[in-house]
């Protein structure tokens, strides 16, 4: 079983479910972004063993799939009153096709990873259904109707069944044409046509949204997974009197000296707004206000690390650092090498992921007139 195109999903996204909030059925409603039945599409979509998609809309919801249409190997359907009804809509979507296996998913479920769909679609070389679950762990208990404990349950090979549930596509679509449209789930209609379903590890994070507080849990782990953060700083000082600049911590002699509140180090000011900027927390006066007489003359090494923990606070640690000063003189490129250890060290991260370079501006504006100096710098963090 090598040929993509004979592996098909079935997403069933027919329901009406309100509970969830938002006044909307949950699928329409967005995660980070995107609707909730776009997230799980892609899940399958972007799975490189899965070919044809079927999704199956209820009747009201159709104007909602156009640019799904326009893809060739996706199949858009109207369901029908039962969950049954919409899966065999689905199914029959498919005829045709040349569909081997098919996997047929619940919408809610926008999480669910490629290892799972792999587990799903390995198990069917072997069986002729097979779906994703966890043991349970918890005690199970027989609650009274007032509340109290009246027994408990043996939890011993009992299991919290997820989707996607997998079968030989044929001895599904057969299944479920002599069925009577009441089985709970496709596992279901599959055990009562006599077909073995084969467990497979499921995973916690193939949840499925069904109340208000799953939509934060998604959020949250969607988070998790993917979350990276740009930011970029900017900043100038003037030149002023003096022997010596300050640039990412290092003193290089000069004729003249940046001007500015703190000790005016430009690059370090720039790479702290950046992070800073990745995380919206606003910029470096609004963490160190210059009216505020303890910053004055301060290190800026208190502002870089400050930025620095804030992120860690945040959950992020900081990928990488690219850095550019902007000056005719001093010299810079002589210095780079300390300037990114220096960094480097503050932010606890490996010199190779901190990169200083200069340029100059050609003797044009005020940096090629020698009034000051600018730096510019660009940060990646990622949720670690
Ligand atoms: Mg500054």
């Amino acid at each position: 079983m090598n040929d993509k195109t004979c592996i098909a999903a079935v997403i069933v996204a027919a329901g009406r479910g309100m509970r969830a909030g938002g006044g909307l059925p949950k699928q329409w409603r967005l995660l980070r972004g995107r609707s909730v039945a776009a997230h799980t599409i892609a899940a399958f979509r972007t799975h490189p063993r899965v070919g044809p998609v079927a999704l199956v809309l209820h009747p009201d919801d159709m104007a909602m799939a156009p640019g799904w249409e326009a893809h060739p190997d996706m199949i858009v359907v109207a369901g029908g009153a039962t969950r049954a009804a919409s899966v065999r809509a689905g199914l029959e979507g498919l005829a045709g096709r040349g569909v081997d296996r098919v996997l047929i998913h619940d919408v809610a479920r926008p999480l669910v990873g490629a290892d799972v769909i792999d587990r799903v679609i390995a198990a069917l070389d072997t069986a002729p259904g097979a779906a994703p679950a966890l043991p349970i762990v918890d005690a199970l208990w027989v609650g009274a109707a007032g509340g109290t404990v009246e027994g408990t349950r043996d939890r011993a090979g009992l299991w919290r069944a997820q989707t996607p549930q997998g079968f030989r596509f044929e001895a599904i679509r057969a299944a479920h044409r002599t069925g009577d449209g009441s089985a709970a789930d496709d596992v279901a209609v599959a055990r009562a046509a006599g077909l073995d379903v084969r467990i497979v590890e499921g995973d916690e994070r193939n949840l499925k949204i069904t109340g208000p507080g799953d939509f934060a849990r998604a959020e949250a782990l969607l988070e998790d997974g993917m979350d990276i953060r740009i930011g970029n700083g900017f900043d100038v000082h003037a030149f002023g009197e003096g022997d010596r600049v300050v640039l990412c911590g290092v003193e290089i002699p000069h004729t003249r000296a940046l001007t500015g509140h703190s000790d005016a180090d430009v690059g370090m000011h720039a790479v702290t707004d950046a992070i800073l900027g990745a995380l919206a927390e606003g910029d470096i006066g609004r963490h160190f206000p210059p009216s505020d007489p303890q910053w004055k003359g301060a290190a800026s090494r208190i502002f870089l690390s400050r930025a620095a923990e804030i992120a860690a606070t945040r959950g992020y640690a900081l990928s990488n650092v690219d850095l550019t000063l902007i000056c005719e003189r001093p010299k810079v490129g002589p210095h780079a090498g300390r300037m990114s250890r220096e960094l480097a060290t503050i932010l606890d991260i490996e010199p190779s992921r901190v990169s200083v370079k200069a340029t100059t501006s050609e003797r044009l504006g005020f940096t090629g007139r020698e009034e000051g100096i600018a730096a510019m710098a660009t940060v990646a963090l990622v949720k670690a």
